[in-house]
Formats: structure tokens, C-alpha cells, sequence
């Protein structure tokens, strides 16, 4: 049913793109706006779990983010001070896939990027829409431009504050404050460390990720108590390194061997699952726009890309759009409740002071449920 359909994509992040790969690849005549006229991405690494990689293999993109990132046979679980506790609980899913990576945000939208420009999407940068007009057999779009075209469907993959969504979607709601701050940092890697560490028993949970031969990101959550979310470069460095004061391990090290060059972030968090329906008429959401979740289980890119794939399958195997976006919901809903639900559950663990034990055996059979497939 999507051969020929005129599809437009709100948002060219991770979602949007993997939506733009498999409608184009279906045969849709995609056009991908993106507001940002270098769409660009900030540069953190990412984890890509075991579930997340198996819907980049279906994506076709599997060899390439292996070949760019880092991938591991699991991650451990320390104490804050550097006592190895367990091997996080993380399933196997499926023959030739890696438990677990992770990459450089830049170059997995790279690597997303050269497939989207591949089909020949249409692709118009510095972009966005300011109405939609559902009509009986398709929609009415008004960019900011001032230019007006009509296509069969819209996707709004504009993230956690959608416009799309504002725009058309009235029963929602804006994405909620979980109480934590996500600090990360880009830089070197600790000699000593091969796959992913995490670090539990610290009012301050952190962790480490490898994303390139050489490179990893720390990761730290902290309360959010302050007011703001903005600091400057110097107030970033200086206040990460006290953050990690008391921590051991590789923690350690990172504290003793970052620079002011390195790239790092503060970012308050904030999840919401959106009640449905997540379609109106022809204009639909998928990723962060109907499923923000933080980033406990990191697993919020994974979920958006399955439910790029899950709608490109439902629209495709449809008779009308509107029965492929009833069947996309009901696929995507459930399993998206568990990812946004036990994310801000194993939040409020951490802010709790919960045991390490605890901790992980939440994020383990939060995991485990995840390689059920979709
Ligand atoms: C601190 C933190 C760490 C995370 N770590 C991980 C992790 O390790 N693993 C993981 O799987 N997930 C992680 N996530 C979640 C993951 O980043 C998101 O779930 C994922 O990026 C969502 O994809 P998306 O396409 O919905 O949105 P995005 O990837 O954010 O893309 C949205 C795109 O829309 C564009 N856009 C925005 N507004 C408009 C507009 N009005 N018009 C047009 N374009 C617009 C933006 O420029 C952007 O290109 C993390 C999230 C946070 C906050």
C-alpha cells in the first residue's frame, strides 16, 4: 500500500530517518524535513543494546554501525568505589548479534544519513511545518516557509517537544520532569576498560560505555534540584569532576584524565508515553514524540527505530492507512508502556538510595523483556 503514496517526515533524527529508510525502501515518495538547516546531532556516544541492534540489522545497517562503534559481550556492575559486583543480567537475542554497543551520536546519524540520501528521499533542511489540515484522503501541510503541498501521510519523528503533536494531537501532553539530570562525557578511552561499566551505590549511579575503538562516554545521573539546566563550559568541567569525587574504577580515572576540550552535557529528563490514539486522520507519531523515555534502559533509540520499521510493515500489509495506523499502535503500545514505565521506576529506585542489587535486577528484567520480539 505504500508504493507511490507521497510521505512526509517531520524530524530527521533517529526515528524520522529510520522511517524515511524503510518507507523509501517500500516504494513511498518520502520527503524528510528537519528544522535544523546542518542537521547536525550533539556528540555523545550511545549505547545500542542487544534489541536495538537487532532492529538495525533489519534495517539493513548492522555491518555499518559494528564496523563505526564498539560492540561488547555484556556490561558489569561496580560499586561507586570500584568493587565489581555482578555481570548485568542483559539476554542474547539472536545468532551473529552482539549483546550489546554503542556508537558516536555523529557518526550513527552518518551512517542513517548516507541510506536516506541512497533512496533519493527529498530532503529539505532548516524546515518545519506550521499547519496541518487533515482531509478525508490525505493532508494539507503549510511549511514555515509559506509553501503548501498535499501528501497521503504525515509523520511527526520531531522529538520530545514535538510540534506535530502540539499541532494536531489535543488529548496529549507535554513530557514530564523524572527529578534527574543526565551529565555525559565524551573522551578517550580508560585503558583498562573493554565493554560497558556500570556504577551503582552512589547517590549519583554512572556508568561507561564504549561507542568507538577509542572513544567512550560516561554517563552520570545526578537529582535535579537546581533550577538550572544551562551551565557554561568551565561550570560543566569543573562541577562533572566533583560529581565523581568519592567514585573508584574506571570512574576514577575518567575524573583524573578529562579535559576542557572533551565534549560534555547536562541535561535535565523527562519521559511521557502518549495516551492514544497516536494517529489522527493521516498524521501519526513515532520515537521520542509519543514515547519519551530517559535514558535507564537506553533503550529510547531502539524504540524508535522498531516502530519506524513496525509502521512501515502495517501501512505496507494495510488496506487503508488508517487500518496499518490503528495495527502500528497496537504492535508498538504495550512494549513501548514497558520501556518509558521501568525507566522512570528504576529512576526513582536510584533517587530512593535502592541497593545495587535491586537496581540491577530491575534493569535486567526490564532488558530480558525487550528480546522478546515485536
Ligand atoms: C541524556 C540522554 C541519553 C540517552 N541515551 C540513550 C542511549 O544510550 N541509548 C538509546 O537507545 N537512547 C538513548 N536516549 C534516547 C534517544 O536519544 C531518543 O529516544 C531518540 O533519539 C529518539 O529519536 P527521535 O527520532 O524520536 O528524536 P531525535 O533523535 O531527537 O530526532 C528529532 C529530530 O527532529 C528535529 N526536529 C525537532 N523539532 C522539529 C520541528 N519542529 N520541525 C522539524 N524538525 C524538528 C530535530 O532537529 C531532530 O533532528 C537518550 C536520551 C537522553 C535524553
Amino acid at each position: 500500500m505504500i508504493s507511490g503514496k507521497r510521505i512526509l517526515i517531520v524530524g530527521g533524527g533517529i526515528g524520522g530517518m529510520a522511517a524515511a529508510i524503510r518507507l523509501g525502501e517500500l516504494g513511498g515518495k518520502v520527503t524528510l524535513i528537519d528544522i535544523d538547516p546542518e542537521w547536525r546531532v550533539y556528540g555523545a556516544g550511545i549505547t545500542i543494546t542487544g534489541p536495538t541492534l537487532r532492529a538495525y540489522r533489519r534495517l539493513g545497517l548492522l555491518d555499518a554501525i559494528k564496523e563505526e562503534g564498539a560492540i561488547a559481550k555484556g556490561s558489569t556492575i561496580f560499586r561507586y568505589d570500584g568493587l565489581r559486583l555482578q555481570q548485568l543480567d542483559e539476554p542474547a537475542l539472536e545468532e551473529g548479534l552482539p549483546a550489546t554497543g554503542g556508537i558516536m551520536r555523529p557518526k550513527l546519524h552518518r551512517i542513517m544519513q548516507a541510506r536516506v540520501k541512497a533512496l533519493d528521499t527529498d530532503i529539505r533542511l532548516g524546515l518545519s511545518v506550521s499547519a496541518l489540515e487533515n482531509r478525508d484522503d490525505g493532508v494539507n501541510v503549510t511549511f514555515t516557509d509559506g509553501t503548501q503541498e498535499r501528501f497521503d501521510l504525515v509523520v511527526g519523528a520531531d522529538s520530545i517537544y514535538s510540534a506535530v503533536r502540539r499541532m494536531a494531537f489535543p488529548h496529549m501532553a507535554e513530557a514530564q520532569p523524572t527529578g534527574q539530570g543526565c551529565w555525559r562525557v565524551s573522551m578517550k578511552r580508560p585503558p583498562t576498560l573493554e565493554s560497558g561499566e556500570i556504577y551503582l551505590g552512589h547517590r549519583y549511579p554512572a556508568g561507561i560505555n564504549r561507542c568507538a575503538q577509542d572513544m567512550v562516554y560516561l554517563w552520570m545521573l545526578t537529582p535535579h534540584e537546581h533550577r538550572e539546566a544551562h551551565f557554561t563550559d568551565e561550570e560543566l568541567f569543573t562541577r562533572l569532576q566533583d560529581n565523581m569525587a568519592d567514585f573508584g574504577g574506571n570512574i576514577a580515572w575518567v575524573r583524573e584524565n578529562m579535559t576542557r576540550n572533551d565534549w560534555i552535557n547536562y541535561r535535565p529528563l523527562a519521559a511521557a508515553l502518549q495516551p492514544g490514539p497516536w494517529h489522527m486522520g493521516h498524521i501519526v507519531l513515532l520515537g521520542d514524540a509519543v514515547h519519551a523515555t530517559t535514558p535507564h534502559m537506553a533503550s529510547g533509540a531502539g524504540m524508535a527505530v522498531e516502530s519506524a520499521l513496525v509502521l512501515a510493515e502495517e501501512l505496507d500489509r494495510a488496506d487503508t492507512v488508517e487500518d496499518g495506523l490503528v495495527a502500528y499502535e497496537a504492535r508498538r503500545y504495550e512494549r513501548c508502556r514497558h520501556v518509558v514505565e521501568t525507566s522512570i521506576a528504576v529512576g526513582k529506585m536510584q533517587l530512593a538510595g535502592d541497593p545495587p542489587e535491586s537496581i540491577g535486577a530491575a534493569l535486567g528484567a526490564g532488558l530480558h523483556r525487550l528480546a522478546d520480539d515485536y
